[in-house]
This record gives structure tokens, C-alpha cells and sequence, in this order.
């Protein structure tokens, strides 16, 4: 088991590629601490993981973007599972529209969740980690769209590029505390936060659902295939339980290519 006895908070962790890499720590050994909006579903994601690898994972309320409610979820963390040796910023959105038709208040809220949300964590995380000085691993969930463009997601682009810059810094403050900081990079994973966009897309381009999928969605691939959430939270567990300096600042695109 590559992370017995590790703490891990997954922010976003009970939907999607957040609760894939809370289930993948879990059968390494890892007490997992599932972070998201809604307190129930964090909850049950907690109690689901808890039937197959009983390790005590379990679940807080905490929106990324709230300085107090992060606050509050880091000390929930630290009474209860008593250090913090991983942090997932996972938690995420997506919203699209043209930039020239971008309404302010959409496009505050995907920066606040995405890059609010990791500094706030990353904040929170480091405070611990280097109070305890056992070092630890951050990693930032960016997207191939933290090295390429799309139409119709000019607040996404920008935020996942800033993770990469975030995770640079951390790197070489971190280091002398032994916490490394990498970005994983996925290609498309069919989430219900790309199962929603598909009929968005069509609508705003005029094109089918189908064509949205192989035109855009899967286009750049080397054959025609969706990243999967396993295929993410393996390269989540590859940076967790890589435990030196040597590996750190770095992002690594899962994506077919
Ligand atoms: P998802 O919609 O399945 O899950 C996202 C989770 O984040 C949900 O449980 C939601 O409740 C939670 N969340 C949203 N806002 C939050 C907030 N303010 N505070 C706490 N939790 C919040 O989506 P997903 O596809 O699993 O996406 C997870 C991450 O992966 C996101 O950062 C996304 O940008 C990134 N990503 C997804 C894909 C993809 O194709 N699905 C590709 C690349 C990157």
C-alpha cells in the first residue's frame, strides 16, 4: 500500500475525478478526507468509500472559495484525523460562453472556486504541513486546457493556467519543508461537469452533440478515446506517493495524447 497511514484531502472529492482519487488513496491505505460542497454527499461518498477500505474516511462541508469555511474544514481535518499529508485541490466547475458575451459574476465564480479555492487550500495545507515537518504532496487538478485554448472557456483557460504558476511557487517554497506541488493535466473524463457541457457546446456552435464530442472533445486524441477517472486518480497517486524533492513543479497531461 503506497500511502499507509497518509492523510489526504480531496476537495470536490464526492463527484467525478475527486472521488475516483478519494477511493484510489483509500485502497493505498490513505484516511481520506472528503471535501465538497454539500455536507450529505461528502457523507455518503465517505461511508461508500468506508464499506470497501474502513479507514476512517470521512466527510466535511466546505466550499474552496470561503476563506472561513476552509479554515474551518483544515481544523476539522487536524482534530480529527491529526496531520495532513496530501492535499487534491480538485474542487471545479465549468461555465461557457463567448468572452464577448462573458457575464462578470460567472466569470468571478469559476476564478474564485478554481484558483481562490487553491490558494485558500494550499494556504490552509502548507500551515499544517509545515508546522508538522514530515513535508507533503499538493496536487493541483489543471487540464489540458492549463497548456491549450478553447472557444467558449476563456475564464476555465485562464484559471488552469494559473494553477500551473501557482504550483511552481509552491514548489520552491515548499521544498526546504519537503512538500512538493505538481499539476495533473486530464483530457476530457465523462464527469457530469462534461456531460453538461456537451449540450451547451452543440447549442452554442450550432453543431450536434455528436460532432461536439469527436470535433472538439476528442479531436487531438490518438484514438479517439475519453480519459477516465481511473486513468486520472493513477496519475494522482504517482505524484502523492512520490516522496522527493525531485518531482515537484511539474504537469503531467493525461489526455490520449
Ligand atoms: P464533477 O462536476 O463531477 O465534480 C466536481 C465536484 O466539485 C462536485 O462534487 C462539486 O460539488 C464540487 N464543487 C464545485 N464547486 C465547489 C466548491 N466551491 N467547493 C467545494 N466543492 C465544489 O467534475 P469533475 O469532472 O470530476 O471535475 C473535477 C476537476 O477536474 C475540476 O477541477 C475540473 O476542472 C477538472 N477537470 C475535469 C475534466 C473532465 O473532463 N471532466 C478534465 C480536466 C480537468
Amino acid at each position: 500500500m503506497r500511502l499507509k497511514d497518509k492523510v489526504a484531502l480531496v476537495t470536490g472529492a464526492a463527484s467525478g475525478i475527486g472521488k475516483e482519487i478519494a477511493r484510489t488513496f483509500a485502497r493505498e491505505g490513505a484516511r481520506v478526507v472528503i471535501a465538497d460542497l454539500n455536507l450529505d454527499a461528502a457523507e455518503a461518498t465517505a461511508r461508500e468509500l468506508n464499506e470497501t477500505a474502513p479507514l476512517g474516511a470521512f466527510g466535511i462541508a466546505m466550499d474552496v472559495a470561503d476563506e472561513a469555511q476552509v479554515e474551518a474544514g483544515m481544523a476539522k481535518v487536524v482534530a480529527t484525523a491529526g496531520h495532513l499529508d496530501i492535499l487534491v485541490s480538485n474542487a471545479g466547475i465549468q461555465t461557457i460562453a463567448p468572452l464577448d458575451e462573458f457575464d462578470f459574476g460567472k466569470w468571478k465564480r469559476l476564478l474564485a472556486i478554481h484558483l481562490d479555492g487553491a490558494f485558500l487550500t494550499t494556504r490552509a495545507a502548507l500551515r499544517q504541513m509545515y508546522r508538522q515537518g514530515t513535508g507533503g504532496s499538493i496536487i493541483y487538478m489543471g487540464s489540458v486546457h492549463s497548456k491549450e485554448a478553447s472557444l467558449l472557456k476563456a475564464p476555465y483557460v485562464t484559471a488552469k493556467h494559473g494553477l500551473i504558476g501557482l504550483a511552481k511557487v509552491v514548489a520552491k517554497e515548499g521544498a526546504k519543508h519537503g512538500v512538493r506541488a505538481n499539476v495533473i493535466c486530464p483530457g476530457f473524463v465523462r464527469t457530469p461537469l462534461v456531460d453538461k457541457q456537451i449540450p451547451e457546446q452543440a447549442k452554442e456552435l450550432g453543431i450536434s452533440e455528436d460532432r461536439v464530442v469527436k470535433e472538439i472533445m476528442l479531436k487531438d486524441t490518438v484514438d479517439g478515446e475519453f480519459t477516465t477517472e481511473q486513468d486520472v486518480a493513477e496519475a494522482a497517486l504517482f505524484f502523492a506517493g512520490f516522496e522527493s524533492n525531485a518531482l515537484t513543479g511539474q504537469s503531467l497531461v493525461v489526455s490520449h495524447g
